[in-house]
């Protein structure tokens, strides 16, 4: 008896409509509830695998292989559950089936329309996350803003829910902006309502509304939004703005909402267990130093294409309770003649080159990390960033001048990164790459080893390109170790060197399994050394 929270927005976007999500979530959970969340993005795209960083930032990675909108990284931080691939519903998806059921014969000489098919499939996936993972309660956001054409029939699909399914097993979330007007010194509450008359044409009357202020409200702001958009009083959550992201669930918390749904399900309230969570806060409030890391990638003026990473950093941080600096530095900067990496680095006490694509910005990449090899400066390289890594040691190391990958040179003599066998016949973009967990067995007597205290670990992955083997002895015997391999198919997943005080490069994603209250194991060393 799966019950269903839905979140939608108004008004504007950026509200923080996916961290409400969460925070809903995470309290929730912290009752002893076992939940499972959900992101419905109204976009034609069957995933957001196929877009450039710049429309959407980071790409987030479930383990079973779902490339996903970066939403569902915030969704894992907070609720520490590993979500699947029911989580991320994309228009594209949706349509996609139904035009696969169509072509199939499935709908039996029917017209396909809008209304039931569409809709049909939308409520099929709600269902579907809550079936297939047992969870007690499904919280879904619904990305966009209430008024957008693409949203239309996953509302209207929301709507039939709320309809065919009891009063106590739907409860409806709707975040909203109540700006404040510098001069008349007023709240205003009219956006909201017209937000609210926007959903109710569409048919749905939300529960609860979230308000994004930038401080607390007034009992008169709240009577007068409770009075025009038929939502009780208490039923009305501040949102204010923090600096904290980590505070949103105990402020919502201290205003009931948890209790305030569970009452709506009929659900016993059990008592919130929210220490860790109070703990985390407070050590994040209380950073007291601090580590400048650099890191070196093209789309570093959009700091959500590096989200996962940067929280990673973040989070390895607050266990030695030091605060994370960034250094954001663009590698096509360092591709100039004239630039001076000593002034670059000055302040950075560790190097993270991160995963990418194509080949903008990948020589200044290099550049710097040859410079943290040479001055034993840090360095942790993601996916890309252990690509070039070993790219960077064939080249200075071992002499091969041309060495690459063949994602950027297809004719280079020494093609030290290159395409899997299986990989080569592939033609379509989308989905193809390798995806989610894989396992890795860690060799003996290597720092990753002892980093991880285990030998089978299991990452997650996101790429097309691999560690060429037929160089794999070479660039051991020179000084290369590959801590890390994948058994099954022969594949380096780790590269380490010898003599630095740390240099480790990772085929697959670590930031997408660190948590605020448990940082990656890669992270946690790399910015432990950082400090050190
Ligand atoms: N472009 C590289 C590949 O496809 C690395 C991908 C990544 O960094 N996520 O293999």
């Amino acid at each position: 008896m799966t019950k269903y929270v839905f979140v939608t927005g108004g008004v504007v976007s950026g509200l923080g409509k996916g961290i409400t999500a969460s925070s809903i979530a995470l309290l929730l959970k912290s009752r002893g509830y076992k939940v499972f969340m959900q992101k419905f993005d109204p976009y034609m795209n069957v995933d957001p695998g196929t877009m450039n960083p710049i429309q959407h930032g980071e790409v987030f990675v479930t383990y079973d292989g779902c490339e996903t909108d970066l939403d569902l990284g915030h969704y894992e931080r907070f609720i520490d559950e590993e979500l699947n691939y029911t989580s991320n519903i994309t228009n594209g998806k949706i349509y996609s089936s139904v035009i696969e059921k169509e072509r199939r014969g499935d709908y039996l000489g029917a017209t396909v329309q809008m209304i039931p098919h569409i809709t049909n499939e939308i409520k099929h996936k709600v269902y579907e996350a809550g079936a297939s993972t047992g969870a007690d309660i499904v919280i879904t956001e619904i990305g966009g803003t209430v008024g957008d054409i693409e949203s239309q029939t996953m509302l209207e699909a929301l709507r039939q829910i709320q309809y065919e399914k009891k009063a106590e097993d739907t409860f409806f979330v709707h975040c909203t902006l109540v700006p404040y007007i510098y001069g008349s010194n007023e709240l205003k509450t009219k956006p909201t309502q017209n937000s609210v008359r926007d959903l109710r044409n569409l048919g749905i009357r939300p529960d609860a509304l979230v308000c994004r202020v930038p401080f607390p409200t007034t009992e008169a702001i709240k009577k007068k939004l409770s009075l025009f958009c038929s939502v009780s009083e208490e039923n009305v959550i501040d949102s204010v703005d923090v600096t904290n992201i980590y505070e949103i669930p105990l402020n919502y918390h201290a205003q009931h909402i948890d209790e305030i749904i569970l009452k709506h399900f009929a659900l016993p309230i059990k008592k919130a267990n929210l220490k860790d969570w109070e703990d985390l806060v407070q050590t994040v409030n209380n950073l007291k130093d601090e580590v400048e890391i650099a890191l070196v990638g093209k789309y570093v003026e959009l700091h959500d294409a590096y989200i996962s990473v940067a929280e990673s950093l973040a989070h390895a941080g607050y266990k030695y309770k030091v605060k994370v600096k960034i250094n954001w530095v663009n590698s096509e900067d360092l591709e100039k003649e004239s630039v001076n990496l000593k002034e670059v680095f000055k302040n950075s006490k560790g190097i993270l080159v991160p995963g990418g694509f194509g080949t903008r910005g990948i020589e200044g990449k290099i550049k710097a990390i040859t410079y943290a090899r040479e001055n034993k400066i840090p360095f942790l390289g993601i996916c890309l960033g252990m690509q070039l890594a070993v790219v960077e040691f064939a080249r200075n190391v071992l002499g091969y001048e041309d060495a690459t990958s063949t994602e950027f040179n297809t004719i280079s003599k020494h093609p030290i990164i290159d395409l899997m066998a299986d990989q080569k016949s592939i033609s379509n973009m989308g989905g193809t790459l390798r995806l989610g967990n894989y396992e890795c067995t860690l060799l003996k007597d290597t720092l990753t080893r002892k980093i991880y205290g285990k030998d089978k670990i299991l990452e997650r992955h996101r790429h097309r390109y691999e560690f060429n083997n037929i160089y794999r002895e070479e660039l051991e015997q020179n000084g290369l170790i590959v801590s890390g391999i994948n058994e099954t198919n022969n594949l380096v997943e780790i590269v380490e060197l010898k003599n630095h005080p740390f240099f480790v490069g990772c085929q697959f994603h670590p930031e997408f399994k660190s948590r605020p209250t448990r940082p990656h194991p890669l992270f946690d060393a790399f910015v432990k050394a950082s400090i050190k």
